[in-house]
């Protein structure tokens, strides 16, 4: 379906600021779900003074810029990482919109990516994954495959629900065993249950192709970033790096474009149709 270009750009602007202000509540849920604290009540305040914080001064990327980064009441800092939060998420939903359009799974998309963002932060603040997002999705997944089955690249229902179960299979049950192998070779955990609980929800959500190109794109960046704080002598190679931002990393990629990865390395593997390669039929 093509927009008239009026109607996508102004479409385009809305997805954005929708990016920005659900980045906004995403940096409430980052601070508050580890804390078992309510997303909705008591409304925003300053973490170093209480204070609440006033509508005007709890717009997205603007109310830090004015604010110089600083509480207004205390002028505690307040940490550069929630214009982050926002910006990115901002980005990453105009991004989804620009290569998903106009379709029922656009949507979808955005969710799984907010959910992401909310993971990865949460991951990195305190080495745990909340079950919000991974049971979340490990349930979402195939409830959504069935009700849209566009999701899982089907148009009928069963087979969408049977490729979400798949996937779901597929991402728990290999980390599970990557977790397990490398409890016994390594005698520590190399990796948490909340990684492999995200990978199930992962495959429940996007299908076991999904889990394939995130075990692949994870495990390269994380190996990239392990070898560079190494280099870097930030981490011993005992210490505990949290691998749910790579999972993350992974799946977005693949929402924005894993498909079109896959066929160009296809491609490039086989540049020959299976069949011209048992040709035998003389010399060309
Ligand atoms: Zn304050």
């Amino acid at each position: 379906m093509t927009l008239p270009p009026e109607a996508f750009w102004a479409l385009s602007a809305f997805v954005f600021l929708a990016g920005l202000c659900i980045g906004s509540f995403l940096n409430v849920c980052i601070w508050r779900i580890p804390r078992d604290e309510s997303i909705v009540w008591p409304g925003s305040h300053c973490p170093a003074c209480g204070h609440p914080i006033a509508p005007w001064d709890n717009l997205p990327l603007l109310s830090w810029l004015i604010l110089n980064g600083r509480c207004r009441h205390c002028r505690a800092p307040i940490s550069p990482r929630y214009f982050l939060v926002e910006l990115l998420t901002g980005a990453l939903f105009t991004a989804l919109w620009l290569v998903h359009g106009v379709s029922v799974l656009t949507p979808v998309y955005l969710l799984f990516a907010a959910a992401l963002v909310m993971a990865t932060f949460i991951d990195l603040d305190h080495l745990i994954l909340p079950d919000r997002v991974t049971l979340g999705g490990m349930i979402l997944g195939p409830v959504l495959s069935f009700a849209l089955p566009a999701l899982q690249g089907q148009t009928d229902r069963l087979p969408a629900l049977a490729h979400s179960l798949l996937g779901l299979a597929l991402g728990y049950g290999l980390l599970w065993l990557v977790a397990t192998l490398g409890r016994l070779i390594l005698k520590r955990d190399a990796m948490g249950m909340g990684d492999w609980k995200l990978l199930g929800a992962i495959g429940a959500c996007l299908g076991a192709q999904a889990v394939l190109f995130t075990i692949f794109v994870s495990s390269l960046t994380g190996t990239l970033l392990g070898l560079a704080l190494i280099a870097a002598r930030r981490k011993a190679l005992q210490s505990k790096i949290p691998y749910g931002p790579h999972l993350a990393l992974a799946a977005v990629l693949w929402m924005l474009c894993g498909p079109a990865c896959i066929a160009a390395y296809l491609e490039w593997a086989m540049p020959l149709p299976p069949a011209t390669l048992f040709w035998t039929g003389g010399f060309p």
